[in-house]
Order: structure tokens, then C-alpha cells, then sequence
């Protein structure tokens, strides 16, 4: 019987420990690890942010689905990985594995921005999701910035915001006192759609009146402005940001990461040095956006690496990343998005917008809801 050890209890860790369950039988001992007892599904904190959805209404109890599945669930944040004793430890226990699936997200860089932590927002977690949704209420006009910080993986959650922030003020009638502005440290919004998709988000940013900055390399959030490496500030009353990404600190010293801290694999998304250590996710070093959609890709993969290792010693399946997502912006209005030319492809493409695009969005948070990450399908 192999110990199987799942560390992290977001969209990489419950898909591969409930697959796991899945497709390894009950033969192998199964146990997810995370510091916090529940899972609150992030595509849906923009629609939190804008009152669109309760915080109830997004959230799983990590031990409950658990206990339904026969996984062993132990509430702990691990600190060390050592990959020779096999062996990883919290500041109180250790635990030997035989198979490791590592899926601990990335560490959200605020630090690296001045003043962000008393006057920018984000959406790392759902509490700044209720502070931010609290900010907005309180927004009577003005100048509103969203955007991505110099060398942040993940722009989706700006645009989003930046739309459905327009889409809001219009409801409420203030959009004419106020004045709306997305930046950008890349030459162009959304780099990694590629050409099309690019062209897209550009047009529906000037259709909206929100002025498009790029080249900028924000450095400072104030109460008034956002200052940037390059040229003069730009007035705001509300900030939103996603921050640049580092890897996990509990990759420290374990020989698994890089120089930036992320998580080094192989096209089987297993260390080339421990071939009994795999990771997916936002922690894991890879070019391109970091999404739920390849954190969730990445856990199927493993998840059949790792039943065949059990049965062969060798592994066959590859892990080929891609940019798949819905951009929700408000008033069910939609794009669903498909690119792999950051990754050498040519596909760049929005092969839907509109409510039925919406609907898909809110169709895949249900389904992943209900069915507490054991999935099929994957948006
Ligand atoms: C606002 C917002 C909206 C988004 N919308 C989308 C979207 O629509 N589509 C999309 O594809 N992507 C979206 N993303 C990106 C997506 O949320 C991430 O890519 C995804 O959460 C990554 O999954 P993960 O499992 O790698 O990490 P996470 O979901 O970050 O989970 C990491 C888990 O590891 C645990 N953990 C961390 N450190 C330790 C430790 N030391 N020991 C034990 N456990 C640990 C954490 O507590 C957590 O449970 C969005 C991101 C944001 C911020």
C-alpha cells in the first residue's frame, strides 16, 4: 500500500486527491494537507467583490468531501520538503510519503508594490474579496485603476474587474462622474491571448471609455494616485492590482525549485530529480498565464502518471499548457477565450461572447461546487 500525499486544498489538490480516489482505488492510502479547513472557489470573487454572489455560496468544506471520499484530510501547513528522506514536515509533525503531489498555489508578491498593503486591493482570498466589495459600495465617483503589476501571471481577475467595475458604476449611475483606467507593465492587454484575443480585449476597453496604459510599470499604490517607474502618476481613489507571483516558502531548500522560487517539472509535471515528487498549479514554473484551468489539467495528468508508476515504475503522460478561460464582464456579458501562442501554437481565438459564455462560467463554478472537485470536465 503506497502513501499518497496531496499538499494544498485548492483547485490543484482536490482534483488530483479526489481523482486519485478515483483511479488508484482503495488499495492506496490517500491524504490531502492544507492550513485552512476550507476551499473557496476564486473565479467567483470578482462577482463577490461586485455583491453579484454570496460568500456562502462559493465555498467547500475540505474535511467533509473528504470523509465522502475515503481520503484522509490533516488541517496543516507544511514548512520543509525533504526529498530524500522522504519526508515532509509542519512545525510540529512529520509525515513519509511514497508519492508526493504537490499543488500549494504561489505566494501573491503585495510587498513588491509600495503602499498596496494600506491602499490597494486584490482578490487573493475571500476576505479581501468582502473588503474590496465594501470599498465599492462605498465609491461615490472618481478614479478607479485596475491592473496587472510588473511580472504578475495572472491577468484575467483585472479584466474582469475593470468590466464588471464599469458595468457596476453605469447601474448606479455614476459612470459619468467617474473615470476608469487599466494598466498594463506588457505592450499589450492580455499578452498571452495572443493576436486576436489581444485586438479583442483592446476594443471592448475602448468601447467601455476605459483608458488603456501600457508599458507601465507600477511601483507605488497611494490614497490619491498609482505612481509608476516611467512617467507621471495616475490620479486614483481605488486601486485594484493583481500582484506579481513567487513560489511557495516551503519550497526553500529543498533542492525542488528555482531561482524565483517556483517548482521545477518535466513534462510529466514530476521533479527531474525526484521522480516520485510531482506539482501543478500556480506553484509550478512555467511560461504563460497561471490559471485554475491548467492547475486542474495539470492534477489529471498527474493523477494517471501517478496510478501508472504504481503498476510500471514509468510514466507516459504529458502535460501541454493552454489559455482557456471565461472573461466574466458583468451583466451577462461574456467572452469565452481559447490561446496557446505563448506556448508555440497558433490558436487565438473568442469563439463565444455573451450570455451563453456567462452561462458556461457559472454552469462550470456549479458544477465543480456540487460535485466538491471530482470532475470530469473542466472549464
Ligand atoms: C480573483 C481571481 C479569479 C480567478 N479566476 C480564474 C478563472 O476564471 N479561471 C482560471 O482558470 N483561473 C482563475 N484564476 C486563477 C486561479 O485561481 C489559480 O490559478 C488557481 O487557484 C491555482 O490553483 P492551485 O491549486 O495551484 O493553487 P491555489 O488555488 O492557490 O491553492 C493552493 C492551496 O495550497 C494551500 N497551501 C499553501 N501553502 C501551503 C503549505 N505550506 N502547506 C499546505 N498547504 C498549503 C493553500 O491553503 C491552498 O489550499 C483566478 C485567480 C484570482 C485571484
Amino acid at each position: 500500500m503506497a502513501q499518497i500525499i496531496v499538499v494544498g486544498g485548492g483547485f490543484g489538490g482536490i482534483v488530483a486527491a479526489q481523482s486519485l480516489r478515483n483511479v488508484v482505488g482503495p488499495a492506496h492510502d490517500i491524504t490531502l494537507m492544507a492550513p485552512t479547513e476550507r476551499f473557496d472557489l476564486r473565479a467567483a470573487f470578482p462577482a463577490v467583490a461586485l455583491g453579484r454572489l454570496k460568500p456562502e455560496s462559493i465555498g467547500l468544506s475540505l474535511p467533509a468531501l473528504c470523509q465522502k471520499a475515503g481520503i484522509q484530510f490533516i488541517p496543516a501547513q507544511v514548512e520543509y520538503i525533504d526529498p530524500v528522506e522522504r519526508t515532509i514536515r509542519s512545525s510540529e509533525t512529520s509525515w513519509a510519503y511514497d508519492y508526493l503531489v504537490l499543488a500549494m498555489g504561489a505566494h501573491f508578491a503585495y510587498e513588491k508594490i509600495s503602499g498596496f498593503g494600506a491602499h490597494g486591493y486584490s482578490l487573493e482570498t475571500l476576505d479581501m474579496a468582502l473588503h474590496l466589495r465594501q470599498a465599492i459600495e462605498a465609491f461615490r465617483g472618481g478614479a478607479f485603476v485596475a491592473g496587472v503589476a510588473p511580472e504578475s501571471p495572472c491577468e484575467g481577475p483585472a479584466l474582469e474587474m475593470v468590466f464588471q467595475f464599469e458595468r457596476s458604476l453605469r447601474r448606479r449611475g455614476l459612470r459619468d462622474q467617474s473615470t476608469i483606467h487599466y494598466v498594463t507593465a506588457k505592450s499589450v492587454p492580455f499578452l498571452a491571448g495572443g493576436p486576436v484575443v489581444q485586438t479583442f480585449v483592446a476594443d471592448q476597453l475602448r468601447d467601455a471609455g476605459i483608458h488603456l496604459h501600457v508599458n507601465r510599470h507600477i511601483t507605488e499604490v497611494a490614497a490619491s494616485h498609482v505612481g509608476f517607474a516611467e512617467g507621471s502618476p495616475i490620479p486614483s481613489q481605488l486601486t485594484f492590482l493583481m500582484p506579481a507571483y513567487q513560489g511557495p516558502s516551503a519550497l526553500v531548500g529543498s533542492g525542488l525549485s528555482a531561482d524565483g522560487g517556483f517548482m521545477v517539472v518535466d513534462d510529466h509535471l514530476r521533479s527531474p530529480k525526484y521522480p516520485n515528487i510531482y506539482a501543478t498549479g500556480d506553484m509550478v514554473q512555467m511560461a504563460g498565464p497561471k490559471m485554475a484551468h491548467n492547475a486542474m489539467r495539470g492534477a489529471k495528468i498527474i493523477v494517471e502518471n501517478v496510478a501508472q508508476a504504481l503498476r510500471t515504475e514509468s510514466v507516459s503522460h504529458s502535460f501541454v499548457p493552454e489559455v482557456l478561460c471565461v472573461m466574466d464582464m458583468g451583466d451577462q456579458e461574456a467572452a469565452y477565450i481559447e490561446a496557446d501562442t505563448i506556448f508555440g501554437g497558433n490558436r487565438s481565438q473568442v469563439p463565444l461572447q455573451g450570455p451563453v459564455a456567462a452561462f458556461m462560467k457559472e454552469a462550470f463554478r456549479d458544477y465543480f461546487l456540487q460535485r466538491e472537485g471530482n470532475i470530469e470536465y473542466i472549464l
